[in-house]
């Protein structure tokens, strides 16, 4: 097991991909890719990263920014909770800490929406602190090299995780280190891994043991919930009405058309107008005019299945929760929404 350090590290220099963030030790453009990359793919969060470092080059600049443009750069990433806790904590390092980002991953935890993960890789690959970075690739990687027998993901199995990570790194530059684990579960101790071709199959347990499959132990996944959406695309002249989405659900602060959510699937055409309706009034005429399919927007454990109907006024709407602005078709395009609405108004339902 003491060669797997050094055949780790000799796999990294020669495989490791190149990443604009691994060329620097900016604490700053560290967090950034770091809480980007959390539930995204190198791949897609590379143009992200880029983009928002465009954007906001400098934790001062990303502090004083309007959460709305935070938003816009996040469109279409998902798990928006992110950027919205990026936001408040660039705040709170210029409000804090003089705008410099902390170096230490104690310190860095204090920071919103910073979590033992990040804090360890900001503070180890920027900072040089001696603490391991644990994220899914790298329990999928340990648990297999070790055959743990406990899940990853509970309090034992994560100290576990740490106290093998920890040993593994000894000396080493603690970067590094973390860097090249990471990489490693993320590019070739895979999900279904050909570990054939593995540097440390003759120190891998799961491999010996013939159990990499089985690895890592994982508890029972929790059950999908299916949700109902119906937005209604209300059209009066050439104006939509669309609210923000509130604190306690998915999608927090984001834009999208006024909706009815319903605890089963509503197939007559004539009972989801009258459902439509009551949430609006209009002293003119109504009347829906098309619905979309049925669009299937999956989330961790959400299955959302959305229509969108638009539906024509002659006079101007009220909507009763008085939640909803109207905009123009080219307002739309500059707020931010979700990728369920951004792919609805991609789909050329809407003719403005
Ligand atoms: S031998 Fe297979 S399971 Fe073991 S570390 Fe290598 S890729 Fe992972």
């Amino acid at each position: 097991m003491n060669r797997v350090p050094d055949i780790l590290l000799e796999w990294y220099q020669q495989q490791a991909r190149t990443l604009p963030w691994r060329e620097t030790k900016d604490p700053y453009a560290i967090w950034i890719s770091e809480i980007i990359l959390q539930q995204t793919r190198v791949n897609q969060g590379l143009d992200y990263y880029r983009r928002f470092m465009e954007a906001f080059p400098t934790v001062q600049e990303l502090a004083a920014a309007p959460v709305e443009a935070v938003l816009k750069q996040w469109q279409g990433l998902g798990y928006y909770s992110r950027a919205r806790n990026l936001h408040q904590a660039a705040q709170q390092v210029v409000s804090l800490y003089g705008g410099v980002l902390p170096g230490s991953s104690e310190e860095l935890l204090k920071l919103k929406g910073v979590g033992p993960y990040t804090a360890a890789a900001v503070a180890s690959i920027a900072f040089s602190e001696r603490v391991v970075t644990v994220d899914g690739n790298v329990n999928r990687f340990i648990s297999r090299l070790f055959s743990m027998a406990e899940d990853p993901l509970s309090a034992r199995g994560r100290q576990e995780i740490v106290t093998l990570a920890s040993a593994m790194a000894g000396q080493f530059s603690p970067g590094l280190f973390n860097q090249a684990l990471m990489e490693f579960g993320a590019l070739q101790c895979i999900p279904h891994p050909d570990c054939e071709i593995c540097p440390l199959k003759n120190y891998c347990e799961a491999f010996r043991l013939d159990l990499v499959s089985e690895l890592p132990v994982r508890k029972k996944k929790m059950k999908v919930r299916d949700r109902y959406f119906y937005y209604a695309v209300v059209r009066f002249q050439d104006q939509y009405w669309l609210r923000q989405r509130g604190a306690g659900d998915i999608w927090q602060g984001l834009y999208e058309f006024p909706l009815l959510e319903t605890g089963s699937e509503i197939a007559d055409f004539s009972e989801l107008a009258s459902a439509l309706e009551t949430l609006f009034s209009s002293r003119g005429s109504i009347s829906l005019s098309s619905c979309s399919e049925v669009y299937v927007h999956v989330l961790t454990h959400q299955k959302i299945h959305a229509v969108f109907c638009v539906i024509q006024t002659s006079e101007t709407p009220q909507f009763i929760d008085n939640n909803a602005t109207p905009y123009s078709f080219s307002e739309i395009s500059e707020l931010p929404v979700s990728r369920l609405t951004d792919r609805y108004l991609h789909s050329g339902w809407i003719n403005p």
